[in-house]
Parts: structure tokens; sequence; C-alpha cells
């Protein structure tokens, strides 16, 4: 899709060629009508609202109200589009905006709407272009708190010196006002200025009907100028509808790509000098290696030369809300980004080899400073016998190590980052040097100490090393040299059949059998008009004896699958550099070196199975250029050895990282191909996303296009990394690294998932839309998903199947039913943690929903099974029943329900599901009336509380102790509640409200010390019911009931002194048989002080279906659910009132 700058630059040189008449501005006519259809473009809605309402809230903190200077609205001003409650925060308004028929309808607008109410006076709006010169206000002293330029830069040069006229008009007091600049396309030179926070909407786009009239409107527009010659302007709509897209639903409109960026400065935005003169300014953007950072104008990049420069760096930036860019072996697009400031790390370059015992330990290791690239350490290491397992480029830097590292010994000695055994950083919380896990003594930098959560901080180093300090060197674990031997395919494949198969045989006949020190790396990559599979074969040895060899027996084996191999070598470390097969054979060796790339990369497991290998093999078939290409690195063995919470590296369960490579010619970087390669590689990405396993974080940064893919990078850590991104860089210094879940995952911890279950016709899919729109009219985003298109998806792929009647065509799909059944089936036999891989896809990608509805899932009790999963979450599960009458008429009517699951439950049959079930839902809604009304009652009445404030007050009650009773746990401290003004209060009138059964049918309310003391005393109060106090063994006079318990979890994470097994007593005839009680407890976690309880309540003569359980805070994490489960309570209707991540 071409860009309106191309589209600009198209019309330019048409005009320049075809016309001898001069140029005319635009009349304000003119210029209305063309601005009228770009201001329809995604951007209002998609970006700029967004964002401008994130930065006017963030003035809100320090202030009530705000004034506000626009500079060229237009007809409507762009605060139009805030929601109200900000719109509701402006008192003042003034703009600038020099067309009259503009200005006069502005007026007008502002005449007719109440759009801002709380005006305290007219809006001030000036017919006159705002100049260097505008004078604001009496004697120009008028000052305002936010100052915007929406798309009205244009013919504003020096952009930066109109910047400084607004930043002058900011107010002093309070501190704080902002200057912002929205800008479509094109490059804004800030010369000089230091912005304070950026974005960018690289997906935007702008429509334009395909008719002659409103063309020439457009063309003119998008042109800036007009020519009165009606060649130039059938030669314009010519322009215009050979660079625009159509979209196949509505080919009538013009499709055009029109990214936009934002710019916000502050009052320190012109202090940049005053840290340039500290210190060397850093290279020159065309030395980075990455073609795409080259483009990002930096507001400046320096090279600090010791760590007090360092310190300098992120002290200033700490000081004036900036934000820095750490610039390493720059491989990242990221590692320059406009109008930011660059630390250049290269003057940390040095290596050190420190052989077994020199620091007194017996590992060797190696210090590589973060200036180092791979081929340094290398190289270095290699002098001294020694190798580091790292990538397979020689030039490529920190981000490497620090991200997570593959290389050709992955699969023997783990992932780069697993190798680092210490650190020295500097942290960007207050510029500190810190020295964490093994440096020795003589590396110490002078002045560095041992931060107070060392071990959080090199935990977190070891994969998502970028964004919690500035990293001045590593030591690494070193291991001994081997000597590799090499061999290479390339198989030349006629059909996607035999690329299909061959691609199957590679995956199950060579790759799953090679020992660990060996290594085969796939590549798919057209050349000469054909489709190929290349693979090479790295062995590592250190005693000189391989495989890899064409004498030994499996060298026979895998030339039995893949044919003689092409050519072989054996190198050392550096030579191993040279013998990628993107490097020499593909393409002439990279394009004859005259090429750029863009890269994602996506984790992968069973590349051979049919939907897997038909989506790889298809990826290539939409190449946007020959030379786009997929390299499959060889995972497995050592690197799934660790498990995948114990470093930051979460996704550990993968055999090939796929590395969705764009390439373009040299020449178009910034242009059209290049765009189109990167748009590739994005929708090759999210095509393979529902089959992968995780995303490679190295290679993702601040494009919001990464956003889906970060959210997959770091497996189960994602909520303990926001939360020390959140501690270790407060001010989000290192803003523009990997995106970390910091803001999405704030708002996932709150997220409620709803599996919404039941027979077929029973209406699931019918209550799901409900409740969907339910929560959206109380401004909440909510979704609902079938679990089971993914299987769809993956059976259509591997049968032909039409997917699009499969997924939407009722009789296609019941025809189809016993055929996915038994296709699922199969699948699950393959891969039995498929469920858990589908359910994580779907709630993996509704990351930005408050509310998430799942239906077609039938996994017995899912609440218990998966909710560890997603420990942030609260899952829920609500089953919807009908009776069979009801469900018969629904049977009748299309869309009602997805009638069956994929386990083989037809759901043709009558019978509740929930009789034979050894569970109990959360919820059950009896969805016996026509209708919406029932539905949004029940949701009104029992999921729309989990979004009450006085929940969220409760929560924050709840203070955290890092660290606490041991590094790496953050300690919730539920009974805090009970501690706070009114805490004890509240949190029994929410245990009243949140029950769902009837406080007048419950006999007692049990508790067992010592939190659940607390808690259950109160509500016992409120709700009039007796309290029954269960003690631990040996308190109570006979005669009592008595069972052995487990120790708790807090006992057995070291909170308590005592540990082993207790045992739990009652008076034996505190509670009579067959009563109904309410179980209290504070929190619910491994569930053993839980299980004990119920046992004491059964040997006392209540059964487990007359209990509820209430507890205050929930950790999914402990899956306490499923221990109930299996210790047969799994009909016991458990609640809670919070949920929290972590241990
Ligand atoms: C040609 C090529 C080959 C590649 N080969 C491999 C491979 O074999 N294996 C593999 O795993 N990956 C590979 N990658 C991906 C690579 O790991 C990432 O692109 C990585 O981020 C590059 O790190 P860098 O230091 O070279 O780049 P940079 O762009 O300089 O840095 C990348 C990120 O790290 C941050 N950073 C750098 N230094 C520091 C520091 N000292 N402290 C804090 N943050 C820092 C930067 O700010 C940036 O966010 C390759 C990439 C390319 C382009």
């Amino acid at each position: 899709m071409a860009t309106l700058n191309s589209l600009k630059q198209a019309l330019k040189q048409t005009a320049l060629t075809e016309s001898l008449f001069s140029k005319k501005p635009l009349s304000d006519a003119q210029y209305s009508a063309g601005f009228g259809i770009l201001a329809k473009g995604s951007a209002y809605q998609d970006f700029i609202a967004p964002q401008l309402s994130q930065l006017i809230t963030n003035l809100l903190t320090s202030r009530t109200h705000i004034s506000v200077l626009e500079i060229g609205p237009g007809s409507q001003t762009v605060l139009r589009h805030l929601p109200i409650r900000l719109r509701q925060k402006i008192k003042r308004y003034t703009a600038f905006e020099p067309i009259n028929l503009f200005a006069t309808s502005l007026e007008e607008w502002f005449r007719s709407t109440s759009s801002l109410p709380s005006l305290e006076g007219p809006p001030d709006i000036h017919q006159v272009p705002f100049t260097l010169n505008s004078n604001m206000g009496i004697y120009g002293a008028e000052r305002f708190d936010l100052v915007l330029f929406c798309h009205s830069m244009y013919g504003m040069k020096p952009d930066h010196q109109f910047i400084e006229k607004a930043l002058g008009v900011l107010v002093e007091r309070p501190e704080g006002g902002i200057v912002v600049v929205f800008h479509r396309g094109g490059v804004l030179k800030f010369d000089g200025l230091m912005c304070h926070a950026t974005a960018s909407f690289p997906t935007g786009v702008v429509s334009v009907a395909d008719d002659d009239e409103v063309l020439d409107c457009f063309a003119q527009f998008t042109a800036g100028f007009t020519i009165n010659d009606t060649a130039i302007r059938v030669a314009w709509r010519g322009v215009c509808r050979t660079l625009g897209n159509r979209d196949e639903a509505d080919p009538s409109r013009l499709w055009f790509s029109a990214p936009e960026i934002m710019v916000a400065f502050n009052r320190h935005a012109t202090m940049l000098p005053e840290l340039a003169a500290l210190m060397p300014a850093g290279r020159d953007a065309d030395m980075v290696k990455n073609r795409q950072a080259r483009l990002h104008q930096t507001a400046s990049t320096l090279k600090p030369t010791n760590i007090p420069q360092i310190q300098q760096c992120v002290r200033w930036a700490l000081a004036h809300g900036a934000s820095l860019t750490v610039l390493g072996g720059g491989h990242s697009g990221h590692c320059l980004w406009p109008n930011i400031i660059a630390v250049d790390m290269s003057a940390f370059d040095n290596v050190h080899v420190l052989t077994a015992g020199e620091d007194g330990d017996l590992d060797p290791i190696v210090i590589a400073e973060a200036g180092c690239n791979t081929g340094d350490i290398i190289r270095q290491a290699m002098t001294a016998g020694l190798t580091v397992p790292l990538g397979a480029r020689p030039s490529v830097g920190a981000g490497l190590w620090l991200q997570g590292g593959i290389g050709h010994l992955a699969r023997l000695h783990g992932l780069a980052c697993d190798a680092i055994v210490g650190a020295v950083v500097v942290g960007v919380e207050s510029g500190a040097a810190f020295c964490v896990g093994r440096v020795p003594r003589q590396h110490w930098p002078a002045g560095a100490t041992r931060p107070e959560n060392e071990s959080e901080l090199l935990w977190a180093i070891k994969g998502a090393g970028t964004n919690f300090g500035i990293v001045v060197s590593v030591t690494f674990r070193a291991f001994v040299a081997p000597t590799y031997s090499t061999r290479d395919w390339v198989i030349p494949l006629n059909d996607k059949t035999e690329a299909r198969s061959r691609l199957g045989q590679f995956d199950e006949l060579v790759a799953k059998k090679l020992p660990r020190n060996c290594s085969a790396d796939a590549y798919l990559f057209w050349d000469a008009g054909q489709l190929r599979l290349g693979v090479t074969m790295f062995e590592s040895s250190t005693t000189g004896t391989m495989i890899n060899t064409p004498a030994s027996t499996t060298a026979a084996e895998v030339e039995a699958v893949l044919g003689p191999a092409g050519s072989s070598a054996t190198v050392d470390g550096v030579g191993l550099f040279e013998s990628e097969m993107y490097m020499s054979e593909m393409h002439g060796g990279h394009g004859g070196g005259k090429t750029s790339a863009f890269k994602r990369c996506m984790f992968l497991k069973n590349i051979g199975e049919a939907a897997m290998a038909h989506e790889l093999i298809s990826a290539l078939e939409t190449r946007p250029s020959p030379f786009c290409y997929l390299h499959l690195l060889h995972g497995g063995g050592a690197v799934g050895d660790v498990v995948a919470d114990a470093t930051a590296f979460g996704c550990r369960d993968w055999e090939f990282a796929c590395v969705i490579t764009g390439v373009w010619p040299r020449d178009q970087d910034g242009a059209g191909a290049a765009q189109a390669a990167i748009r590739w590689v994005y929708a090759v990405a999210a095509d393979l996303s529902p089959l992968c396993c995780g995303a490679y974080g190295a290679d993702l940064g601040p494009d919001p296009r990464d956003l889906p893919f970060a959210s997959r990078a770091f497996g189960p850590n994602r909520s303990r990394l926001a939360r020390l991104k959140h501690n270790f860089d407060p001010q989000n210094v290192l803003a523009y690294a990997c995106p970390l879940p910091r803001a999405a995952e704030e708002q996932r911890s709150g997220r409620v998932i709803v599996v919404v279950t039941g027979e077929s016709c029973a209406g699931k899919d019918y209550c799901a839309a409900t409740w969907v729109s339910l929560f959206t009219e109380q401004h909440l985003t909510a979704r609902a998903v079938s679990i089971s298109d993914t299987t769809k998806r993956e059976y259509a792929v591997a049968t032909g199947a039409d997917l699009d009647r499969l997924l939407g065509d009722r009789a296609y799909k019941e025809q189809h039913r016993p055929a996915l059944t038994a296709f699922f089936q199969e699948q699950v036999k393959r891969r039995p943690r498929l469920p858990e891989e589908h359910f994580l896809h779907v709630v993996n990608s509704a990351t930005d929903v408050d509310v998430l509805f799942i239906t077609g899932m039938r996994d017995e009790a899912p609440v218990a099974t998966f909710s560890h999963l997603l420990p942030d979450s609260r899952l829920l599960e609500v089953r919807i029943e009908a009776g069979e009458a009801m469900r018969q008429t629904r049977r009748g009517c299309r869309g009602v329900d997805d009638t069956a699951d994929l386990n083989g439950n037809s759901g043709n049959t009558g019978s509740s599901n929930a009789a034979g079930s050894d569970h109990r839902p959360s919820f059950i809604f009896q969805n016996d009336t026509t209708g919406t009304g029932a539905a949004k009652c029940f949701a009104g009445k029992h999921l729309l509380p989990f979004f009450h404030e006085e929940l969220k007050q409760l929560a924050k009650m709840v203070s955290s102790a890092p660290d606490f009773p041991r590094p790496g746990i953050e300690f919730r401290h539920v009974l805090n509640i009970a501690q706070q003004p009114g805490g004890l209060a509240l949190c029994a009138s929410l245990l009243r409200a949140h029950f769902t059964g009837e406080w007048a049918k419950i006999d007692a309310v049990v508790c067992c010390e010592a939190g659940g003391y607390v808690f259950a005393s109160a509500l016992a109060l409120v709700v009039n019911v007796p309290l029954v106090l269960i003690r631990e063994g040996g308190k109570l006079p006979p005669p009592i009931v008595a069972v052995v318990k487990s120790p708790s979890h807090i006992s057995s994470s070291g909170l308590s002194s005592g540990s082993g097994e207790k045992s739990i007593e009652m008076g034996r005839d505190m509670i009579p048989r067959g009563s109904s009680v309410v179980v209290v407890d504070d929190v619910l976690a491994t569930g053993r002080t839980l299980c004990a309880m119920l046992q004491l309540l059964g040997e006392a003569g209540v059964k487990a279906e007359d209990v509820s359980v209430m507890a205050v805070a929930e950790f999914p994490v402990h899956r306490g659910r499923e221990l109930l489960r299996r210790r047969s309570f799994g009909k016991v209707n458990i609640q809670s009132l919070l949920v929290f991540g972590g241990v």
C-alpha cells in the first residue's frame, strides 16, 4: 500500500513533467474539501484520541483543570474526540486558525455544541496564522497547560523554532505543561530538542472514493497546490488509482497508508546541550547496523567513556523527565529513536577471560563489556580455549545476550542469557552502580554496591535485561571451545505437497533425532523461481570425534532422508560465523550484500505437522520481494532444561525459532518496498501466532505492532516482570526497549475471563454476546471468542474443508463434526497439552479487554484446571442451563450456539451435563426465557460486581513486601486489610454481598486460625450466623473431631516456624449433621488448609455440596482448586474476593 507521502511525491512529479502551467495555492474551499477527506482516516479514533487522553490524564495529576492552545484546528477542534471526563477539565480554549472558512466554522461549532462544557469564557479564536511573533492575550502574557499542533506544522519552518515558541507559552506553575505534535508521514526536524514522550501509529490508513471529482479534490490537497489543467487532473487521478490499494470487499475505494507520529515536549526540551557538554558524541547514525534505526533521528547520541558518565545520563534523564535508548551492537530498529537521547556503549569494549580458579572460583568465566559484539567475545575466549554460547553473527551486541541469545550451542549449553552469572549495571531508578551475582573483585567499579533486590535484578537481566538498567558488563560462565563440523543441503521443492512432506521428514527423521551437540537449522526460501528447503547441520565437539562426517552412521541416516550433502566444512568458533547459509548460499549471499532486512521471531514446535507446515509454506507465497525467507533455528535440548520461571526468558518449550525475514533492496530503505516487507513480516507472525508457543523478545520494540508478540514473549513471567519494571524503572527511563506488559498488565491484573459452558442450544453464544454488550454499555472492553475456532482452522488446512463455512454454516459444521472431533482427539494424543495451548492462545490474543467470554470449551472444571496459567486474572465458569423444550426451540434457530464441543460430546443430547460432573461452576444461569433481559440481569448481579470500586479499594489495602519471606517472593499482606481504617467492615460487607448462596440457609460460618478468625468473625456478625472456630490440634477439650493437616502455603514458604504435619480439630457437636456452612479464610493458595477443613467438616457430617468457601484472596498459581478437586471436593462452591498473581 503506497503511503500518502509517496503519493505526494508522485503527484508532484507528474505535475512537473506534464505541465507548463504554474501552480496555484489551494483556495480555502479546496483546502477544506481535501482536509475533510483526510479527517475521516482511522488516526483520530485509534491513535490521536487515546494518546491525547493519556497525556491529559497525566497533566491532570497536578492540576484540576487545563487551558489549551490549539494551532490550526480546522473547522472542529481535535479535542472533541476525547472522552467527556477529560473535556470537562478544559477551562480555557484558544486557537490560531488562519483559514477564514475554518475559523468561522469553528466559532459556529463552539456556539452550537457544548462539547467543552466547563469553558470559563467563549473560545478565543484568532483568524491568523501562528507565527514566531504571535502574541498570546494581553501583552503576550497568556499561558497554557497544553499546546497542540495536530497535523498543522506544515509550512512552519524551522520546526524546532515553532516548538520553542510554543514552549515559551507553557504555564510555569504548576510544572508539567506540554507541547504536543501529531504529524502524518514525513519527518520533522526538531534539531537539538529532546522530547518527553513519543508514539507512532504505523498502521494508519486513509481511504478515498474512486470517483473523479473526489479524487481531484484529494489529489490537489495531497500535492499541496492546484493546477488549472485538465490533462494534469486526469493524470493525477491515474496516479491515485495506480498507487491506491483496493479492498476486495469494497473495490469502490482506494486505500493509502497514512502512518502518524506523536511527539510531546516539556519545558526541559531545550536543555540537552547541558548534558551533551559532559561527554563525547556517539556513533553517527550511518555507522549503526540496523538500517531502520538509521532513519530515526535522535535528539542526540552520547558516548559515555566511564561509569560516572553513564550515571550522569541517567540522573539527567530522571531530573528532566526524559527517556534514553541504549546503543549496543545496533542490530535492533529501536536502539536509536526519533528525538530521544541514545547512550552509545561502544567505549565499553573490553573482554576479560578468567580461566578456572583465577577469581577463586572453579568455573572459567568471561567478562564482556556491553560495547563488545559477539565476534569480540568469541575471539577473546578462544585464545584461552574457551567459548560462550552466543548467536550466529559476529556483529550482534549486548541486546542478544541480555534478551536470550540463540546460537548453535543452545541445544548443548542453553541460551546466552543462561550463561550469565553476574553483571555490572547502572540502575535507572537513581543512577546508582550495582554489581549483581558473580563479579570478581578486580572488576568492581568504584562506588558500586550490591542492590537490595540483587537476585531479582539478576533474574530479570537473564532474558529481559534491556529494561532494568544500563548494563555495563556481564559475567558469562565459559565452556571449552569446540570445533564445529557443518554440512549443507539445498533441496528444490516442486509443489506444496512435496514441501510439506520434506519439512515433515526433516523434523521427524532428522531434527528430532539429533543429539544435543548437533543442531539442524532449516531455511524456506525461493530462488530461481522455485521454493527450496535449505538445511545446515552443525555439530560441535571438544574431543575431535564427529558424527557429522560422511563416514558416520548418523550422517548416513541423515543422507537417507535429505540426500547427499552439498558442502561441508570443519571450522572453529570464528569460522562458524561464515557458515550461515544466508551469508553464503542463499540469494547469492544475502542478495549480494545490498539488501536490508526486518525480522520477527516466533517459537514453534512440530514444524512438520500439516497445519504448521502449511502456514510456513503459504507465508512464502505472499512474500512481497523475492529475497524474503524463513529461517528455522534449531532449539530444544538444554534450552528446555531450564524451568520457565528460573530466568526472565520464559519461553522454553519450543523446538524451532522461526525468524521471519523481510528483505528489500537497500536503496529502498524507508520506501514502499521496505514498508511492504515489514508488513509481510508482521502478517506472517500474526498468522503463525495461533500455532506458536511464544515470541522472541530480542527483536521487539516500541512499534505498536510488536505488542501482541511482546505479550507472548515471557511465558509465565509477565506479571513478575511488570512488577520489577515498576520497581527498577519507575520513571520508564528505558521506555523504548522490548515492551514489557506494564500498562497492559496492570489492566490485565483486573481482567475477568468467563468460560461460558453448558449444553448445546442452551444459548451460550447468545448469552456471551449479550454480556459483551452489557459490559460495553458500562464502558468496559469486552469480547466473546470461541475456542474451537483454532482447531477448525487447523482442520480446514489439513483436510481442505472450507473454513468460512466451518465457522459460520451450521449444517456444514454438523456434517464435519465427527471428522473434526476425530481430528481434535488425534491432535490431543500427539500434543497432550493442546487444550492448554488453545486456551492460552485465546486469552493471550485478548490482552486488551477487561472481560473475555470464551465459548466452545468443554474441558472439565476449567477454573480448577486453567486458572494457574493466568495468575493475574480472575477465571470464572458460568454454566448456561435451559430446559429441554427451550433448547429444542433454539435448536431450530441459526447462530444460537456452536452445537457441540470437540471432545466428542455431541450437542444434541438433552441430559444435564451438571449432574455427572465432579465440579461446580462459579455460577449457573438458568436461560429459560427469550430475549436479553434475564441474561443482562444475571450479569448485572453476578459479573459486574467484580469491577466495583469497593473491590479495588479492598485490593489496595493488601500491602506487599518484596523478597519476603525469601528472595523472589512478593508477600501480600492480606491481614493488613484488618489493620486499615474501615478495612474489616468493608471486607465483611463484600463477603456478604458476593456470596452466591442464601445467607438465610446457612447454619454456621466456619474458620481456622489465624487469618480466617479475623474475617469470619466480622462476617458472622454482619450476617448474624453462628461462628465455629477450628483450632490447631491439642487446644480444645473433648469431645472433638480431628484430622491431620499438611503444612499450609504460609508454613511451607518459611513464614512460620513450625513445619511438617499438624492436626486441626473442632468441638464434635458444634455443627449439627446435614448443616449448610460457609468456610471463610484469608487466603486460598495451595488449598491444603482448606482440604483439611473440608475433611474435618466431612467427619462432622457436613456434605461437600453443603459447603461454600469464601476466601479473601486467592493465589491461583498454587493450584489450590485443582488439589481440592483431586481430593474429591470439586463440588464445593469456592469464591474469592481478590485474585493475585505471583507466589
Ligand atoms: C543480522 C542479525 C543476526 C542475528 N542473529 C541472532 C542470533 O543468531 N541469535 C539471536 O538470539 N538473535 C539474533 N539476532 C537478534 C538480536 O539478538 C537482536 O536484534 C538484539 O536485540 C541485537 O542486539 P544489539 O546489541 O546488536 O542491538 P541494539 O539495537 O544495540 O540493542 C538491542 C536492544 O538492547 C538494548 N541494549 C543494548 N545494549 C544494552 C545495554 N548495555 N544495557 C541495556 N540495554 C541494552 C538496546 O537499547 C535495544 O533495546 C540477530 C539480529 C540480526 C539483525
